[in-house]
């Protein structure tokens, strides 16, 4: 079995990041990550395929995490969306999980975090 990822970012520091930890963590399982630089590649990418995991960034300068949480609602896309952001705060967190993710995480995130959710969440 290997998981398919879309990672989500507009930095490409950030992405090369969350490409490890996730090729650490899933090195047994196998992982293909794919990357979208901004939230109208990623929302096309989203169209495309139904991904294992996505994990999406919440300040990039098209468009918003928040909004790219809306447009899959609005057009029911179903992705199973973690949030990572340096920026960890109650009420994103709230808002993030009434838009449809499954997670929230800062980033860069700890290992063994994210395991515990990739369980909880089924994708693992
Ligand atoms: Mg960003």
């Amino acid at each position: 079995m290997t998981i398919t990822i879309l990672c989500i970012d507009d930095s490409k520091v950030s992405r090369t990041f969350i490409k490890k930890g996730f090729r650490d963590i899933l090195q047994d399982t196998g992982v293909t990550i794919e990357e979208a630089s901004n939230a109208r590649e990623a929302l096309h990418l989203c169209h495309l395929k139904a991904y294992d995991l996505v994990t999406l960034d919440l300040t990039m300068p098209d468009m918003s995490g928040y909004d790219v949480l809306s447009a899959l609602k609005q057009e029911a896309i179903k992705q199973k969306v973690i949030v990572l952001t340096a920026d960890i705060q109650p009420l994103a967190e709230k808002k993030v999980m009434e838009l449809g993710a499954v997670g929230y995480l800062e980033k860069p995130f700890d290992k063994e975090n994210m395991v515990t959710l990739l369980k909880k969440t089924g994708v693992l």
